[in-house]
Order: structure tokens, then C-alpha cells, then sequence
């Protein structure tokens, strides 16, 4: 059973009043970047979170600030009343909650999709109530494996409604439909951004995505796992960059009745990654070739036309800079936590 912290303890009825953002999914990896930069600009947070696969551990920074409450919920359940009491005060719903890799996305398919569709449903009902401004974070996954490179937000996508990626691609594909079902309605201000691949500190080293998996076996001196050949590509982007754009597409004065491409086009293969990682660490550990998961995309890759238009956004952190930053984090983290270590395939 998971230990109780003081997070679990705090009271939500002092929060203040002024600004006063909820973040679902706040103890993740985007989430708890996301949270740390409201409370930076002056702001009020309350994080819920289920634990799921976010850590406590990422809040510890942000526990003593009078600001900030923790309150731990899954959003496929209705909402505690002590949250609705809070309705008043809310000016802003940040849906961060999902896993986001695909070995945890796809541990508890039918978990999954509800939390896509009905915990979306449940924020957008309280950001109704609240007369809030409503955040998506949706994904690059709806591209599923896409015929056209890079992805605009005008391409409908290539995914497969059968396969085991499909309680994530196709969950955050409904989860839009309700977005903007709400938007045309008139019930809610939405902004959905699509999330390409991200990373930096505060990524779970046991999440399984490419680059916490090779960062932290090049630490341990591990097998570096390329799961098929690796030419498969991804375009990585900094976390620092990708919070900037979910709070300039919060901010942005646009009717929000459509999605909006987050992420860094500079694009790679996983083999390029790889390079990138062993000149890093300097790690002499031997390379092994993995079956590609089902329905793994072979090239992704943002036009992000639309950000740059509507926020004057783009990425900003070069791969170099970001890389090494998430080496220093999850060496410090690894030294810190030996037990905890390990990271999964
Ligand atoms: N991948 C890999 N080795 C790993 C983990 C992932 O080669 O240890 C590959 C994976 O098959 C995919 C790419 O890296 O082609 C990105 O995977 P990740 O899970 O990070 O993100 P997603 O597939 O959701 O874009």
C-alpha cells in the first residue's frame, strides 16, 4: 500500500481564490512542469491526480507552497463535492490525465479509454458549471500511422479502432469530439493541443517510453533496447518548451474550435536518439534489437504552422541542450532512488 503524504492531507478549502487552475493529471510528467509554471506566475493550482503512474514525488517542490493543493482522485469517477463547492473560484481546467506510454496505456485498456471519455466528460462538465476555459492535452497518436508527413491538423489520421494502441489514440479522439461537441454548443471554452512526443525531468525512469529507456540503461550500464531496426522517427521535444505552448494555447484569444500541433518538428529516427545518448553518457553497453510493439507509427512529425500562427510558439530548447539536462535529472534520480530503478521495456 502506498504510503501517505502530506499531500493527501491538505485541506482544499483555503486555496485562494484569485486564478484558480485545476490540473488534472498534475502529478505527471507534463503535469507537475505545468504546475510548477502557474504557481511561478502568481497563480492558484489544485492537482488532482490518481497516482496512477504519476509519482508523488514530482509535487515534493511544490507541496509547501500556499498556493498549491493535492488532491488525490481518478477522474473516471464523478468529482468530490468539495471540488464542485470550489466551482466559483475555477477559471481554468487543464486535463492532463491519461497515461501516456504505451506499455502503461495499454496495462489497463478499458481504464484508459474511460479516463479519455468520461473523465473528460466529468472536467468539461466542471469547467461548464465554472464557466472555466477548458484544456485537452490530446496527442499526435490520433495520426496513428500517418500517410502524410509531416501532420497538419487538417489530417484525419491513420489509426486502427482494434488494435492495442486503440484505448489511447482512439480514447483521446473521442475525448476531442466531446471538446469541441462543448465548444459548438456553446458550453464551454475549449482549447485542445495535440502532444508530440516530450521529455526532461520528472519523466518516471520505469515509464518505458525511447528516451527514459535509453537514458537511464546508458546510466546503469544496461542493454540499450531499439525495439525494430530503428528507423522508425519521432520528433522530441523539450518539456520547458511544451508547457509554454499549453499555457500560451490556454491564453490565446481564438474561438478554439480546432486542435492546435505541439511539438518539436526536429525530427529523428530512434537510431539517431541512440547516438545522441551514447555520446552523452559514454556508455560502452551492447545495442539489442527488440520486436517492434503492433501498430508502432513509422514516421511522426509536427507541422506546427498553426501554433506559430495562433500563439507565435515554437520550440525553443535544441536536443543537445534538453538531452543532457534529463541525463543530469535521472542521474540524480537513480543515485537517489537505487531501488526504484529499472527501467521498463
Ligand atoms: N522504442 C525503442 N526502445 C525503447 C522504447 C521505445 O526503440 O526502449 C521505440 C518505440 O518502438 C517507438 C519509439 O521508440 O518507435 C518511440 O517510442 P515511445 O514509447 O517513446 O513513444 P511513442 O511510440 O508513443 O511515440
Amino acid at each position: 500500500m502506498r504510503k501517505q503524504t502530506n499531500l493527501d492531507r491538505d485541506p482544499l478549502g483555503t486555496v485562494q481564490p484569485l486564478s484558480l487552475n485545476v490540473v488534472a493529471g498534475g502529478a505527471g510528467f507534463i503535469g507537475s512542469h505545468l504546475c510548477r509554471a502557474l504557481l511561478d506566475r502568481g497563480e492558484s493550482v489544485l492537482c488532482l491526480d490518481n497516482l496512477q503512474t504519476s509519482r508523488p514525488s514530482n509535487l515534493r517542490a511544490l507541496e509547501g507552497q500556499p498556493r498549491f493543493r493535492f488532491l488525490r482522485h481518478d477522474i473516471t469517477q464523478p468529482l468530490p463535492s468539495d471540488l464542485l463547492r470550489l466551482a466559483p473560484r475555477i477559471t481554468r481546467v487543464w486535463n492532463l490525465a491519461c497515461p501516456a506510454s504505451p506499455p502503461q496505456y495499454q496495462r489497463d485498456p478499458e481504464h484508459t479509454m474511460l479516463t479519455n471519455v468520461v473523465g473528460t466528460n466529468h472536467l468539461l462538465r466542471l469547467a461548464e458549471t465554472a464557466k472555466a476555459r477548458f484544456l485537452l492535452t490530446s496527442t499526435s497518436e490520433v495520426y496513428g500511422d500517418p500517410e502524410i508527413h509531416p501532420q497538419a491538423e487538417d489530417y484525419r489520421g491513420n489509426v486502427s479502432c482494434t488494435g492495442p494502441r486503440a484505448c489511447y489514440d482512439e480514447g483521446k479522439r473521442a475525448a476531442e469530439s466531446l471538446a469541441f461537441d462543448y465548444a459548438r454548443m456553446g458550453r464551454a471554452q475549449v482549447r485542445v493541443a495535440r502532444i508530440f512526443n516530450t521529455y526532461g525531468p520528472n519523466m518516471d525512469p520505469g515509464d518505458g517510453r525511447v528516451v527514459s529507456n535509453l537514458i537511464c540503461q546508458a546510466l546503469r550500464g544496461d542493454e540499450l533496447t531499439v525495439y525494430g531496426d530503428g528507423s522508425q522517427t519521432r520528433s522530441f521535444c523539450y518539456v520547458s518548451d511544451m508547457v509554454a505552448g499549453l499555457m500560451a494555447l490556454m491564453e490565446a484569444e481564438i474561438d478554439g474550435l480546432e486542435p492546435v500541433n505541439l511539438g518539436n518538428p526536429a525530427e529523428m529516427t530512434v537510431n539517431e536518439l541512440l547516438g545522441h545518448v551514447i555520446a552523452l553518457t559514454g556508455t560502452r553497453a551492447p545495442v539489442v534489437h527488440r520486436p517492434l510493439p503492433v501498430d508502432d507509427p513509422r514516421r511522426r512529425r509536427p507541422d506546427i504552422s498553426r501554433a506559430r500562427a495562433l500563439l507565435d510558439w515554437a520550440p525553443k530548447v535544441p536536443l543537445a541542450e534538453g538531452l543532457e539536462a534529463t541525463c543530469a535529472w535521472f542521474a540524480a534520480e537513480l543515485a537517489a532512488e537505487p531501488a526504484a530503478a529499472g527501467a521498463a521495456g
